[in-house]
């Protein structure tokens, strides 16, 4: 069921009267109107996890500079990317359980409602600007594994080692241990390796863009694709109502459709913190047996320019940055286990 246009501008927008990034739930005043949004507080952009600041911060800046909220995307995702000391994201990511470091990406331009996506694609640097390269020169959304690398190579990306000496040694380290195991048939998945740059950002015209980039699953199985280059999964953007994107446990949030299912919840009323909530609770019901490791996180922006996250994973925090400054805040944490048996939901 819809809502009124009214009650959703009650429900969901925030603009800080002082201009300050820390709001996210306050009613917004009464001359904000999804027509004519504040612009005080644009380009505003919002990631995953504390390491998303440096990402937001460098969108902020070439979104104002250039003016293209793409550019601001991709290149502001780069900068994790190139980070590599992250071991989720881009060089320096824990490979899969073959020693190999395989990335997923995707993103997506709300006015035009395009989207772009690689997954499983190795030895390319930057997988973001390879999925918008899928976005702008294919009629296609997906590319995958060794395609998607030829693409890149083709449109002159080079081949670049992305296994570090230290995750190289890490693997090394992990590989013996699973050889220990021998009752194992599968490799063993570290289960506290992954994490992700999800980025969604806004414009001073009411525009949505976002972009999702992940090492994934560390020690995977080869070939394992999570939620992050899934559009609806680990993001979506739709130009009307809002954009989310997750972290965790890609297997927990894309059976579910978990971005998109953030989206809906935020057009059928909800603020983006409340509609994070609603999308674990909606997950938690559905999926019970999960309960105890869910391993979901979900932020979420909407077109008024309010902002907010929640999720199950313990100290889960995002980032937030416009020209007015840069924010890391506490994630809303959800324990599953009280909408369990207490909550009457579990099955
Ligand atoms: N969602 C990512 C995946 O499952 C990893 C993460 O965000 O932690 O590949």
């Amino acid at each position: 069921m819809s809502i009124s246009r009214r009650k959703f501008i009650q429900n969901s927008a925030c603009i800080s009267a002082t201009g300050a990034i820390a709001c996210s739930q306050n009613p917004v005043p009464a001359a904000v109107d999804l027509g004519e949004p504040s612009t005080n507080m644009r380009p505003l952009f919002i990631a995953t996890w504390p390491f998303g600041k440096f990402s937001c911060e460098a969108a902020v800046k070439i979104a104002t500079d250039s003016g293209s909220m793409l550019d601001a995307i991709e290149k502001g995702i780069w900068v994790t990317e190139n980070d590599v000391k992250n071991a989720s994201v881009g060089i320096g990511g824990i490979p899969n359980a073959d020693g190999q470091v395989e990335l997923d990406a995707c993103i997506m331009s709300g006015p035009d409602h395009n989207a772009g996506s690689v997954a499983g694609i190795r030895d390319i640097l930057h997988p973001i600007s390879v999925a918008r390269l899928v976005m702008e020169s294919t009629p296609h959304v997906m590319l995958v594994g060794d395609g998607a690398k030829q693409f890149a190579i083709k449109n002159g990306h080079p081949e670049t080692n992305l296994l570090t000496d230290q995750q190289k040694s890490n693997w090394q380290n992990w590989q013996r241990k699973q050889a220990k195991m021998l009752q194992q048939s599968q490799p063993k998945i570290d289960e506290d390796h992954h994490d992700t740059i999800a980025m969604l950002g806004l414009d001073s015209d009411g525009n949505l863009y976002g972009g999702c980039s992940t090492s994934g699953w560390g020690y995977k199985i080869p070939g394992r694709v999570g939620d992050s280059p899934i559009i609806g999964s680990g993001l979506y953007v739709d130009n009307q109502v809002g954009a989310a994107g997750a972290t965790g446990l890609g297997e927990n949030v894309m059976r579910h459709c978990g971005s998109f299912l953030v989206v809906e919840m935020m057009r059928q009323g909800a603020a983006p913190t409340e509609a994070c909530e609603m999308a674990v609770n909606r997950i938690a019901e559905i999926d019970p047996k999960n309960l105890d490791n869910l391993d979901i996180n979900f932020i979420a922006l909407n077109k008024a320019g309010a902002y907010g996250a929640a999720g199950t994973s313990k100290g889960f925090k995002y980032s937030v940055s416009s020209p007015q400054g840069s924010e890391i805040i506490d994630a809303k944490a959800m324990s599953v286990k009280a909408i369990g048996p207490e909550g009457g939901n579990r099955k």
